[in-house]
């Protein structure tokens, strides 16, 4: 992470108040990692939510096994208002993040300013009025497309933190679930965040190996907010 010397200043005389505060300023690029830590950690990201029977496994993982999770939510997929009551219980504890992954995952590198603006801005409202949530800064550019009008717009709306992944488990389409597997064995490391979906159901099995790959690594999956504490505004 940059620090200038104006946040380090920033940081040097708010540490009696904050301890171990370190202040970005907004950013003009996306987030593809963690910070650095002590501990050994990632951050499982899931996006979408085509499937309410795949966001109600993951929920069951945040809840039973250990691994707080960020899911960034496209607001227009009904699984979300499906696991409400489950959503917010681990919110509340702090089991899970939800972030901004717009209301209908338009490309939005190819649509138009106020387009922009409706869909960050209609899936914020959805999170605030469904979950009583906020889920600024944190927002997923559909696709993983972004420029700096993007950037710009969502950090207008308060969505300063653009987060992308340092690896793949490639689910976003058709890949077969050996391959999945595969894939979150290559790139689960400590440190990484890495991005898979919730709009197919994981077998048992996937999962088993998936969540095997976590602890034989000795890691386990922290929300970005965990991660990066206050870091971001
Ligand atoms: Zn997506």
């Amino acid at each position: 992470m940059e620090i200038t010397r104006q946040s380090f200043l920033v940081a040097a005389t708010s540490a009696i108040l904050i301890p171990q505060v370190e202040v970005a300023d907004a950013r003009n690029s996306p987030i593809y990692g963690l910070p650095k830590s002590s501990s050994r950690r990632f951050a499982w990201t899931i996006d979408d939510g085509a499937s309410a029977g795949a966001v109600g496994t993951y929920l069951n993982i945040a809840e039973h096994h250990n691994q707080n999770l960020t899911l960034f939510v496209t607001s227009s997929y009904s699984s979300w208002r499906t696991h409400s009551k489950q959503i917010s219980r681990l919110l509340h504890s702090g089991k899970i993040q939800l972030g901004n992954h717009t209301v209908s995952h338009k490309d939005l590198s190819r649509i138009s300013e106020a387009e922009i603006r409706t869909q960050i801005s209609g899936c914020h409202k959805f999170l605030m009025n469904e979950f009583g949530y906020d889920a600024r800064p944190y927002f997923r550019p559909t696709y993983g497309n972004w420029n700096a009008k993007v950037l710009r717009v969502a950090a207008e709306l308060g969505y300063t933190v653009p987060t992308m992944w340092y690896g793949t488990f490639g689910d976003s389409g058709d890949t077969p679930e050996s391959r999945v597997v595969q894939l979150a064995n290559k790139w689960i490391a400590n440190g990484r965040i890495v991005i898979d979906h919730a709009n197919r159901v994981k077998s048992e099995h996937a999962l088993h190996e998936i969540l095997g790959t976590i602890n034989s690594r000795g890691l386990h999956s922290v929300t970005l907010r965990e991660a990066f504490g206050t870091n971001f505004k």
